[in-house]
């Protein structure tokens, strides 16, 4: 499949789709389908495979439970919307017996109910080898409110809720314990690796010092490396601050953080180029001038009123006319949130927490951007600041293909300046 790549499968599949006028299909944290009711229903749809997203033999049930409803919960808060239900297939291995299922129920739910998601259905199957999950989440949003990624504006502030890079810096003290590193984790011993879920069990003095969201989940000792180990596997989706956020008039585009802003920026980026150059192209296309489907489309009657291809279609048709939009991003490295358990663990392991910060993934927390003046809640932090990449001296622009399968500008892609380093750093990708 790595021949393929991430972005170029999912561009393949989007580009097979007729998505019918009003509903935003294939390259949002959510689909959106307006109700008649006013309102928007979102959805989302995550797959969790044993061995690519997550350990057996290092996560408990709970936690895994917890995880897989929280990164798609997250993907609601991401449009700014509330979590309605979820459904839940799972696919189970031999040696998980009906104890470990209750487990990650137990999980599951927790975080659920915390948002108060029922699960309302799913599937169930035997596996041959691994465990794998699929979850699905619905939201909704009063009707054109949902916040896309394709808003972003030269000049807008970038930001970020929470701490970033909490999760890679606990998925990589995590991986260090799988391979046998030979710095232990504090609270971790082998006793307990290959059945973690009998943690639990030990005495009460190990359950001392659990912060909240890990109740009743695992134990935890408050040294740094459990907490960033806890954010990895107990992430808490930012949905009241979404819908705060939703609510300004000035935040133009989000996502939740899911490979690191590396990454998830560029597909703002993306987005947001592509949605300028087709806004454009709206207001500049008469049938004469238009390429192949969209002449076609304009036989019917249906331009240039009504656009039949996606967003990114007719970007990619934009650029390839000659029409090119280019937005970048610049990064203040030093403005980074970075929580005080990386700074201790990253000084004592020689990490660079700001490449954590930036490179690694799963922080579910948000990224958004804002009109300069925005009056942004409590816990957010303002990073850096959306440029017109086209205009700005110096700018770093990328080869084509190297991030990912979002339209292109003539000279390579979307480019994000990192003040305060000469590392081009680059996100999680899948594939
Ligand atoms: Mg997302």
């Amino acid at each position: 499949m790595s021949h393929i790549g991430e972005f170029e499968l999912i561009g393949r599949i989007s580009a097979s789709v007729n998505v019918p006028q009003g509903v935003t299909g294939i390259g949002d944290d959510c689909a959106i389908i307006p109700q008649h009711s006013g309102l928007d229903t979102l959805v989302t749809t995550d797959l969790l495979i044993e061995d690519r997203h997550f350990l057996l033999s290092d996560v408990t049930p709970e936690q895994l439970g917890w995880k897989s409803a929280a990164v798609n919960i997250s993907d609601i808060a991401a449009m700014g919307g509330r979590p309605v239900a979820s459904f839940l297939s799972i696919a189970l291995p031999k040696g998980l017996d009906a104890e470990w299922v209750d487990r990650f129920i137990a999980g599951f739910n927790k975080l659920s109910g915390r948002f108060g998601v029922p699960l309302l259905g799913g599937d169930t199957s035997a596996s041959p080898d691994k465990l794998f999950i699929n979850v699905t989440v619905l939201g909704e949003c009063p009707h054109g409110q949902a916040v896309l990624r394709s808003g972003a504006r030269p000049g807008d502030l970038i930001c970020v809720t929470g701490f970033l890079g909490d999760s890679a810096a606990g998925l990589k003290l995590v991986l260090e314990r799988a391979g046998g590193n030979q710095q232990p984790v504090q609270g971790y011993d082998e006793a307990t690796r290959s059945r973690p879920w009998l943690r639990e069990r030990e005495g009460p003095s190990r359950q001392a010092g659990r912060d909240e969201r890990s109740e009743g989940l695992a134990h935890h000792t408050p040294d740094p490396a459990s907490m960033l180990i806890s954010r990895h596997y107990l992430p808490v989706p930012r949905v009241e601050l979404g819908q705060q956020l939703a609510a300004l008039p000035g935040v133009h585009a989000m996502m939740d953080i899911s490979d690191g802003i590396a990454s998830d920026l560029r597909h703002i980026l993306n987005a947001s180029a592509a949605s300028t150059v087709a806004n454009r192209a709206r207001s500049n296309f008469t049938p004469d001038t238009l390429p192949g489907n969209m002449r076609l489309a304009s036989l019917n009657g249906t331009l240039p009123c009504k656009i039949p291809t996606s967003e990114l279609d007719l970007a990619q048709m934009s650029m390839d006319s000659g029409q090119v939009s280019a937005l970048g991003a610049e990064i203040d490295l030093k403005a980074l949130p970075l929580s005080e358990e990386l700074r201790a663990v990253c000084a004592e392991r020689g990490w660079d927490a700001a490449e954590l910060a930036v490179s690694g993934g799963e922080d579910y927390e948000l990224l958004f951007t804002a009109a300069p003046g925005t009056p942004l809640p409590e816990g957010c932090t303002v990073i850096g600041r959306i440029v017109d990449s086209g205009s700005e001296p110096g700018m770093r622009c990328e080869e084509p293909g190297t991030t990912d399968g979002g339209p292109r500008t003539k000279n390579g892609g979307p480019a994000i300046r990192w003040v305060g380093s000469d590392k081009d750093f680059k996100g999680f990708t899948h594939f």
